[in-house]
C-alpha cells in the first residue's frame, strides 16, 4: 500500500487575473465542502500567474485553507538585473509550496534547456520549495518506439546532478507532449508504464526510499471522465491538469475521484 498521498495540481497556464482566481478559489472550497471532501486524502494545489499567486494567498490565510498554491516557474538566479524574473525567495515568501519547471510549453517559447532545468529545480529547492518536474515525449518519439527511454532521460537529466536528499523533494509529472490540450488523454497502461520506468530510475539512481517518496503524476487531457480509471494504477500519485483546472466543477470532481 502506498503512503504517498495523491495530489491534484492545477496548472492555471495563463489564465485568471487576481479577481477570477480569488472567485475561483472560494467556489472551489464551497464545492468541496458542500462534497465533504477530505483534504487528507488527497491534496489540492493551483498554480496561479504571478499575478495572482499573493490573493490565493490572502484567501488560503484568512480562511485557513487546506489548499497549496505555487508558481509556473521561477529564475535561476537569485536577485538583482534580471527584468521581468521572479526569485525562488520571492515565491517562498508568498507561501508557495510547488513551481512547476520545464513544462513542454516552457521548453517551447522560452529558451529553457536542461541546464537552465536543473539551475531551477535547484533554485526551488534552495528556497525551501518542491519542483514539479515536468517531463514527457511527443509523438515524434512515440512513433520511434523511443518514449519511455526519452521520458526517463528526461528526469535523469536533471538528478544526475541532485544528492538523495534533494532528489526525495521532487514531484515528478509524467506529461506527452501529444496529450496536453488535445484530449488525446494517455491510457492508464501508458501512464503507469512510464510512471514505473521513471520510478525505477530513481531506485537505480538512488534507492528504492527515494523511489517510494517521490510522487509521480500524469498529465495530459485529465478530466473526471479518466481520472478514477488513472489514479488506480498504482505508480500513478495523481494529476497534472490544464484545462480541465479552469473549471471549478470538474477539479471538484477530479480530486473526490483521486
Ligand atoms: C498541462 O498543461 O500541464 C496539461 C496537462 O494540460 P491539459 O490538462 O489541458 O492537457
Amino acid at each position: 500500500v502506498s503512503k504517498r498521498i495523491p495530489l491534484v495540481a492545477g496548472n492555471w497556464k495563463m489564465n485568471f487575473d487576481h479577481l477570477e482566481a480569488t472567485y475561483f478559489v472560494q467556489k472551489l472550497v464551497w464545492l468541496l465542502r458542500d462534497a465533504h471532501f477530505d483534504y487528507h486524502r488527497c491534496e489540492i494545489a493551483l498554480m496561479p500567474s504571478f499575478t495572482s499567486i499573493r490573493s490565493v494567498q490572502v484567501l488560503v490565510e484568512a480562511d485557513h485553507l487546506n489548499i497549496r498554491y505555487g508558481a509556473q516557474s521561477v529564475s535561476v538566479t537569485t536577485q538583482g538585473a534580471f527584468t521581468g524574473d521572479v526569485s525562488a525567495d520571492m515565491l517562498a515568501a508568498l507561501g508557495c509550496s510547488y513551481v512547476i519547471v520545464g513544462h513542454s510549453e516552457r521548453r517551447k517559447y522560452h529558451p529553457e534547456d536542461d541546464a537552465n532545468i536543473v539551475d531551477q529545480v535547484r533554485a526551488v529547492l534552495t528556497a525551501g520549495m518542491q519542483p514539479i518536474l515536468c517531463v514527457g515525449e511527443s509523438y515524434e518519439e512515440r512513433r520511434q518506439g523511443i518514449e519511455l527511454d526519452f521520458a526517463v532521460g528526461q528526469v535523469h537529466d536533471v538528478t544526475r546532478d541532485l544528492s538523495s536528499d534533494q532528489a526525495a523533494k521532487l514531484i515528478i509529472a509524467y506529461e506527452p507532449v501529444w496529450a496536453i490540450g488535445t484530449g488525446m488523454v494517455a491510457t492508464p497502461q501508458t501512464a503507469q508504464d512510464a510512471a514505473r520506468a521513471i520510478r525505477n530510475d530513481l531506485a537505480a539512481t538512488f534507492d528504492t526510499n527515494v523511489a517510494d517518496s517521490v510522487r509521480i503524476l500524469y498529465g495530459g487531457s485529465v478530466s473526471s471522465k479518466n481520472a478514477a480509471e488513472l489514479i488506480s494504477e498504482p505508480d500513478v500519485d495523481g494529476f497534472l491538469i490544464g484545462g480541465a483546472a479552469l473549471d471549478t466543477d470538474e477539479l471538484a470532481a477530479i480530486a473526490r475521484l483521486t
